[in-house]
This record gives C-alpha cells, sequence and structure tokens, in this order.
C-alpha cells in the first residue's frame, strides 16, 4: 500500500516504522516545507497558524521560527504561543467568543489584535483591552465545506460597519475584517462568495469613512491526503483556490484604494498530512447486523476519543505495514470505546481491511495531524490520551 504515502514524507513513514507503540507522530520538516510552499503561493498573505488544530510547542515553534504568527481562541492558547516563541505582535485573540476577565487577560498579555462579531463583545473589549484593534468577522455559508463554521460566527456586511464603527467611536481601532470559508472547504466557490462579501463590506466602510489596514481570509485551507467515501481522494481544487484567492487580493487591492494587508489563519492545510496516528487492531470480528446479515467491523485501539474525532465525517487512508499483499475484506471501523458514536461514518461506510488482521498488528492512520491532538480526552474509558512524537526537527535533520 505503498501508494498512500504520496503528500506525506519518507520520515513519517521511518518513525512510524518504528514506533512499537501507539502514538501520534509529526514530521516537522514536512510542516515547514508546507509552510514554505504556501508562502510561495500566497505571498501577500502573512500566516498566522490556527493554534487548536496542533497544540504542540514544537509545532508552534517551527512555525513562528519561519516567520508565521499565531491564532488563538483563548488565553490558555495565548500563553501557549508566547511561550513557544510567537511575538506577541503576530499573535491575535481570533475567537469572537470571549469572556470579559479572558479579553483581560489577553491584554495584559500584551495582545493588541482582537476577532469580534457583536456590538457586546466589541463593548467588552473596549472595556478590558482599551485601545485595541478589532477585527470583524463577517458570516459564511460554509456551503462546501467539510465542517461549516457558519451560523455561530459572524455578521452580514451592514451589521460588520455597524461594529467597526462602534469600535471607532469606543477608542478602539477598526483594523479590520475576517472570514472562515469553513474548516477543509472543498470548493473555490467559497472563496468567491467570500470575497464578494469582503468587497460589498470594504465598500460600505469606505463609504461610512473607515479605512481598515488590514484583511484576515482566515482558514479553510484543504487537507490533501483525506479519501471520499469511495476510497479514492478527495483531491481538493488547491491551485483553483490559491488562483482565486489571488485574483480575490488583488479585486479588494482595488476597492480599497490604500496599502491593505492580508493575514490567512490556517490550520489543517500546515499540519494534517505531517502527522499520523501509530494505532493497532483490537479486533477485525464479524457479527451479524439486525438484518440478519453478517458484517465485519475492523476496532481500532485510537478513536473519537483518542485523536481520531473527526473519524465520523473524514476518511483517513489506513496502512497495515505488516499485510502488505492481503486479501481485503470490506469492514465497519470504529474506535475501542463503550460509545456508538465512536466509529466512521456512523459505522455505515465500510473501508477494505486485510482479511487476516489479528489483535495487536499495527495500523496508520495517514493525514491525520489535524486537531489529533488538540481532540484527546484525558482517558474517556480509561484509554490513555496518546502521546506524541517528533521527527525532522533540528536536531535529528
Ligand atoms: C479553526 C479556525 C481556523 C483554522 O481552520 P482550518 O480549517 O483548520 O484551517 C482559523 N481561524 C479561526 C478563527 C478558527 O476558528
Amino acid at each position: 500500500m505503498s501508494t498512500l504515502i504520496t503528500h506525506r514524507s519518507s520520515r513519517l513513514h521511518t518513525a512510524l516504522a518504528a514506533a512499537t507503540e501507539d502514538r501520534i507522530v509529526y514530521d516537522l520538516s514536512s510542516i515547514a516545507d508546507r509552510y514554505r510552499r504556501l508562502r510561495h503561493e500566497l505571498p501577500e498573505a502573512a500566516i498566522r497558524f490556527a493554534l487548536k488544530s496542533c497544540p504542540v510547542d514544537e509545532v508552534i515553534g517551527c512555525l513562528v521560527r519561519l516567520g508565521a504568527g499565531i491564532d488563538a481562541a483563548g488565553p490558555q492558547e495565548l500563553r501557549q504561543a508566547l511561550r513557544a516563541g510567537a511575538p506577541a505582535g503576530r499573535t491575535h485573540y481570533g475567537n469572537t467568543i470571549k469572556s470579559d476577565r479572558d479579553i483581560a487577560a489577553a491584554h495584559r498579555l500584551g495582545i493588541r489584535d482582537f476577532a469580534t462579531d457583536s456590538l457586546e463583545d466589541t463593548a467588552a473589549i473596549a472595556a478590558h483591552a482599551p485601545g485595541a484593534r478589532v477585527f470583524c468577522r463577517l458570516a459564511t455559508s460554509g456551503e462546501g465545506a467539510l465542517w461549516g463554521l457558519s451560523r455561530k460566527f459572524g455578521c452580514p456586511p451592514a451589521q460588520a460597519v455597524q461594529v467597526l464603527r462602534t469600535a471607532g467611536r469606543l477608542g478602539l481601532v477598526p483594523a479590520g475584517v475576517s472570514v472562515h470559508v469553513g474548516s477543509q472547504q472543498m470548493t473555490a466557490d467559497a472563496w468567491l462568495a467570500a470575497f464578494d462579501s469582503l468587497a460589498e463590506t470594504l465598500t460600505a466602510l469606505g463609504r461610512a469613512g473607515i479605512t481598515l489596514d488590514h484583511v484576515n481570509l482566515g482558514g479553510g485551507l484543504p487537507a490533501l491526503g483525506y479519501l471520499g467515501p469511495q476510497g479514492l481522494p478527495l483531491d481538493p481544487p488547491l491551485d483553483k483556490i490559491f488562483a482565486v484567492i489571488r485574483e480575490g487580493m488583488l479585486r479588494l487591492r482595488r476597492i480599497h484604494g490604500g496599502h491593505l494587508r492580508f493575514l490567512m489563519e490556517p490550520g489543517r492545510h500546515l499540519v494534517a498530512d505531517s502527522g499520523a496516528v501509530r494505532a493497532h487492531v483490537v479486533r477485525l470480528a464479524r457479527r451479524p447486523e439486525p438484518d440478519g446479515e453478517p458484517r465485519y467491523w475492523l476496532y481500532l485501539s485510537c478513536g473519537r476519543f483518542n485523536g481520531l474525532y473527526e473519524m465520523d465525517t473524514l476518511r483517513y487512508p489506513l496502512v497495515f505495514p505488516t499485510h502488505p499483499n492481503a486479501e481485503y475484506v470490506p469492514a465497519l471501523l470504529a474506535g475501542p470505546t463503550c460509545d456508538s458514536d465512536d466509529a466512521h461514518a456512523g459505522g455505515r461506510v465500510p473501508v477494505p481491511v486485510p482479511r487476516d488482521l489479528a489483535s495487536g498488528d499495527p495500523v496508520w492512520v495517514m493525514s491525520s495531524g489535524a486537531y489529533a491532538t488538540s481532540y484527546l480526552t484525558r482517558g474517556f474509558n480509561g484509554f490513555a490520551p496518546l502521546p506524541c512524537h517528533l521527527t525532522g526537527g533540528e536536531s535529528d535533520d
């Protein structure tokens, strides 16, 4: 199954092969490559890595040394970013949802850029982080994304103008607008729609006499290695997405007229394909379903509660390193816990697995580097959080 190693490094492969126990493995050099490639494609956009997608100090440090800043969602993430070496000036509070106390804590840490999407939150920023720079988040439909991030966040253009005008009146700096097209966004059209909304907002702000200095294009850039329901690569149109983003930035600059700068907050795109979970087979069992049909179930040692929270929606490529030329059978895939949600696609979509898998055989869950370390529970059902191992750092180059 060596064809599954595309998008992924041989270093990751070596580290997985060396593991005799379950773990999450990251290849820092491949994360650095992905970052450089993104900078090459979109040189106009400064990167603020969305920390929640991989809150691992070494990963943060690696990206910060390359010039990235950090998008953090609260005081704990802000502290971690600063501890890992991110300068406060390149670190922002990107969560629209925050308490008074959290705003004050961020302000004390030296954070000056805050996202918002409501008048209430803007007033709280003015009270607890006086003089801060605010970014108003625009709503998007989330269509085309695997995770929409729609209704909970963002406001329409007219409301954004009101929020930013109010920010100015309250002594804050109306600094920017932001969007998020939804995580693992699979379409370039969603980006077009986001630029339409940004253009409408910049035009309305211009009429209101408000000039911003930044547009934050958010996250949503896809990982490349996931599989679709039929087992073929999902194959997101990344080049087309980059082209639409470049064109959209030009369009916004023309509307703005002045010196408009761009930020992006990628998470998944930077880390997903550079990380993998080394799990093992708990049991391959054949059980009759209520309809009487016997079905194979492959129970893995890792599931939704130890790193693979997104396994309900995502299909990760699986590698069975001890069974290179096996005969395959369709099996439903699930984690080890007593929760029936701990399964791939609700236990409805079978995936091919070697027929003669034995308990203890290693399984590599590829492209699972995004959100895996942040979704580790403290030990649901006693299954301990996975340890994290790194390769490709400066010391082992
Ligand atoms: C989660 C998040 C991101 C990262 O999203 P990805 O889809 O992983 O790129 C960026 N910005 C904000 C505000 C987020 O909440």
